[in-house]
């Protein structure tokens, strides 16, 4: 059984053939993934993908996070308009899921708050950094008074990342698509988190990665999840074409080779451990 922890499913390169994406991830044994917004444009195909019945398949079976990714801030550098937008977020996150008086059925729909957080990869993002720390902030209450945990997205900005975090110990935060060193996980396993997860994609498969998978090592076993955050980061043995999420696969076997565990094992392991992390 394979769980796709993190894919994007709603993002333009996937969503016109989502359907036949879930079917290839049925194919190769798959037993859950977790569509991740990070745009409107994402969290609007999430939607779509959430009121479609034949896409659902069942009812755990596609799960979904709501989210601002601090990308959006290149098209939107008002603060007065991220208020809105988080608030729009809001009512998106109760309308899909969380607020099972709407629709019983979707209980439990919405898994998180995310994906959002802290970018400082392009050349436009240093100067957008006090409103990335601002529209991040503003997610980390929303998943505080939502009761929700909280996907991060942190690049190139460990340190800003964690001056937002300090004032939100008690959530309980999934560093996605970790790409750090072995020196921050122990700093983050010591910030004094009240729930700290990390978790892997595609990239730890990289030939130059030696740091990512130094810090895999560190992970704790009952904490790690798999993802592919499809369609980006296509694991090296298919690097260079679209990711989708029957790629984690790939991503199981190189984890499972590299952590000398036996495979059959780490499904079960990743699988408990979703469970858990996922609260399903
Ligand atoms: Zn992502």
């Amino acid at each position: 059984m394979y769980y796709d922890a993190h894919t994007h499913l709603n993002s333009p390169e996937l969503f016109a053939d989502a359907q036949k994406y879930v079917q290839n991830f049925i194919d190769i044994g798959w037993k859950s993934m977790v569509i991740v917004g990070a745009s409107d444009e994402y969290n609007s195909n999430s939607i779509k993908i959430l009121k479609n019945y034949e896409l659902r398949v069942s009812n755990w079976v596609l799960k979904f996070t709501f989210g601002l990714h601090p990308e959006i801030l290149i098209q939107n550098n008002q603060i007065q308009s991220l208020k809105s937008k988080v608030e729009d977020l809001k009512k998106l996150i109760l309308d899909s899921g969380c607020n099972s008086a709407i629709k019983p059925e979707w209980k439990n729909n919405v898994v998180a708050v995310g994906e959002c957080g802290i970018d400082l990869y392009y050349p436009w993002s240093e100067q957008t950094l006090d409103l990335q720390k601002e529209l991040f902030a503003m997610q980390c209450d929303l998943a505080q008074e939502l009761k929700l945990p909280l996907v991060i997205h942190s690049r190139n900005a460990f340190e800003q990342t964690l001056d937002v975090l300090k004032n939100y110990r008690d959530l309980t935060v999934y560093f996605h698509c970790w790409g750090y060193w072995p020196e921050e996980v122990k700093r983050l396993k010591n910030f004094g988190l009240k729930n700290l997860y990390v978790w892997f994609c595609g990239n730890v498969t990289y030939k130059k990665a030696d740091e990512l998978r130094e810090s895999l090592k560190l992970v704790w076993e009952d904490q790690l999840l798999l993802e592919t955050d499809a369609p980006y980061l296509s694991p090296q043995i298919i690097r260079w074409t679209q990711n989708e999420p029957a790629n984690v696969r790939y991503i199981y076997d190189y984890v499972s080779e590299f952590l000398w565990k036996e495979k059959n094992a780490l499904q079960e392991q990743i699988e408990k451990n979703f469970r858990n992390i996922y609260g399903l």
